[in-house]
């Protein structure tokens, strides 16, 4: 079983009124095997069908330039490569901190007619952090860092900083988590 701990960017804006449609532009993750080792990494930007020209927030949030989107492949192409690159063939179990990611993956998906089959297999890390630590409600990556004692590295809001910091968390407590099996019970 490989554990995929992933994190996505979007576009977004400043105002929240603004009725557009959210799209991936950075799929950032860890592959991390049954014992817990890192083994590899994936980060690709992505460029948007409905919006690629980036909102001045989003760049600042993200930090991603308009200049990495406009060379950016679409999204069918990056998801191909994403795919292969988890090797869905094999046991597999997606991972990231609530369910914002999973949820964006199949807008995107569907915006672009693609299966979404691949997506069932997830848990929120997030969500399960908090029933191990006996939290009251979920808190964000930062605070989980800051319980572990662990730094945040990087730039907070890159998919693959976000991925690596989560993947941290991950195997800091690799025997907690409850993984899916092949039918989805826990
Ligand atoms: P994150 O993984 O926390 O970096 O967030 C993923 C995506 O959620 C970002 O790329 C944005 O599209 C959106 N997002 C995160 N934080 C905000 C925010 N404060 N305001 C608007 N959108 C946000
Ligand atoms: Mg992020």
């Amino acid at each position: 079983m490989n554990y995929i701990i992933l994190d996505l960017e979007a576009t977004c804006w400043k105002d929240r009124s603004i009725q557009k449609q959210n799209e991936i532009i950075e799929i950032g993750a860890v592959k991390i095997n049954d014992k817990g080792e890192p083994q590899d990494e994936f980060c690709e930007f992505i460029k948007p069908k409905l919006n690629p020209v980036l909102s001045d927030f989003c760049k600042e949030l993200t930090t991603i330039t308009q200049e990495e989107i406009d060379i950016a492949d679409p999204y069918e192409n990056v998801i191909e490569r994403f795919k292969n690159w988890i090797d869905v063939e094999e046991p597999y179990v997606l991972c990231s901190w609530g369910f914002y990611d999973k949820k964006q993956f199949q807008k995107d998906c569907e915006l672009h007619n693609l299966s979404i089959d691949w997506l069932e297999n997830h848990i929120s890390l997030k969500h399960q952090y908090a029933k191990i630590k006996n939290l009251r409600k979920p808190i964000g990556m930062g605070g989980a860092l800051k319980k572990e004692k662990l730094t945040l590295e990087g730039t907070h809001h890159r998919g693959i900083d976000d991925a690596r910091n989560i993947a941290k968390i991950f195997i800091a407590n690799i025997e907690k988590w409850k993984i899916k099996n092949k039918n989805g019970n826990i």
